[in-house]
């Protein structure tokens, strides 16, 4: 296991705090947040997770860098639909390169579980490294907001990417 010199006060880890973050999942899930299609999308992404059945389709409506409004549609479990019900709160009113850097932490935590930055919310996260079945699922939103923002409107697919 690499270890990087981040100072330790960082690298917290969250597994006592796993009944709420399994609760605020399950919320997200079942009340899946900008969970609807926008009249006026600038940028569009879809998403598929085939190990898991997870698909999702992804709507910004961009303001030059800025997300303006961001919302999604889509089926599969309540790992991937609560992870871009997170996304869709955390990415609005953000830049392209903030969102950017979100997807960063974001990637790092669910793979490895480190927390290196402030993810806020998206911290109920930080357990998935520990299922690697289930990375796939709470990453794929994320996919297809990098998707969106590079312009790019070809559907991502969790298998042609490193996780
Ligand atoms: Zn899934």
């Amino acid at each position: 296991m690499s270890f990087r010199a981040f100072p330790s006060i960082f690298c917290i880890v969250f597994d006592e705090l796993n009944d709420l973050y399994q609760q605020v999942i399950l919320d997200h899930c079942k009340h899946p947040r900008n969970f609807r299609e926008l009249p006026n999308p600038t940028r569009f992404a879809q998403g598929h997770n085939p190990l898991c059945g997870d698909q999702l389709r992804l709507f910004l409506a961009m303001d030059g860098d800025v997300v303006k409004d961001i919302s999604f549609l889509g089926s599969g479990c309540c790992i991937s639909k609560a992870s871009a019900s997170l996304l869709t709160e955390a990415a609005k009113g953000k830049t392209r390169a903030e969102i950017e850097k979100m997807f960063e932490l974001v990637h790092e935590m669910v793979t490895t579980g480190r927390v290196i930055g402030d993810v806020g919310k998206l911290a109920v996260f930080a357990g998935v490294y520990k299922f690697p079945a289930r990375v796939k699922c709470a990453i794929l939103a994320w996919h297809a907001a990098m998707a969106a923002l590079k312009g790019d409107n070809l559907p991502v697919t969790t298998e042609t990417e490193d996780t």
